[in-house]
């Protein structure tokens, strides 16, 4: 059986690239289910779909044609057709994303979706795996907000990745700005907070959950926190 590592925790935390490291180490697949969010969030822009309307949302989201590509060595998103990787990850989409992921149709959606590739790499069997390039049953390692608690809370290994404030800022500010100065932190503040607090009234990321590991990586680097990741699941 193939091994499920859960990794949840707040933005600028490091999970994406972290988790996405582990999984090549452990020669795992990769999930980010916060890819899924912005790819629903694209879609939905992209069909000029009012994001106010919860219904209308939740009926695009039910036809979206979304692909993951889990292979960690090359992760990509396609929604009908079209490589989203990077037009997922432009502000007008990390502003409206929590707009989407708040929509309890649109989460139950996803996270059908989400369960399914995790099933698929857990078992032996790759008859549900959605990326065909990625055979299933090897694991895999799925990141989010609610994957420790909601989506996976069965899974072999559950972390919750967190950092300090100043320390989340300071990532988020160096990854969207290039730069981790006063101004440039200043300008990342306002958006990564308002999102925190958006996401965390549907799903509760900040405190580790019964059963979870939390593994703060504030005073650890890139490499020293992959580590970290590594040792809670040899355990
Ligand atoms: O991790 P990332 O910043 O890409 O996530 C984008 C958004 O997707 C989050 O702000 C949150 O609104 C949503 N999300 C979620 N549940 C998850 C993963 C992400 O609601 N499991």
């Amino acid at each position: 059986r193939g091994l499920v590592v859960a990794i949840d925790g707040p933005s600028g935390s490091g999970k994406s690239s972290v988790s996405r490291a582990v999984a090549r180490r452990l020669g795992t697949a990769y999930l980010d289910t916060g890819a899924m969010y912005r790819a629903a969030t694209w879609w939905c822009l992209e069909e000029r779909v009012d994001l106010a309307d919860q219904a209308a949302v939740a009926a695009a989201v039910d036809v979206m044609p979304l692909v993951m590509g889990i292979d960690p060595a090359a992760p990509s998103v396609h929604v009908d057709g079209t490589d989203v990787g990077e037009a997922i990850r432009t502000t007008e989409i990390s502003t409206a994303v929590s707009a989407v992921a708040t929509n309890l149709a649109v989460r139950a959606e996803l996270r059908r979706l989400q369960r399914a590739l995790i099933a698929a790499e857990s078992s032996a069997s790759s008859a549900d795996a959605a990326d065909t390039s990625f055979s299933g049953g090897r694991g895999i390692v799925a990141e989010g907000r609610d994957i420790t608690t909601v989506v996976a809370p069965d899974a072999d290994v559950r972390i919750l990745l967190t950092a300090s404030e100043e320390a989340r800022l300071a990532r988020r500010s160096l990854e969207v700005h290039g730069a981790a100065d006063a101004a440039a932190v200043e300008a990342t503040r306002d958006q990564v907070l308002r999102r925190d607090r958006d996401d965390s009234t549907v799903s509760q990321f900040h405190v580790a959950a019964d059963g979870v590991v939390t593994v703060d990586s504030s005073d650890l680097d890139f490499e020293q926190t992959i580590q970290a990741v590594l040792d809670v699941v040899e355990q």
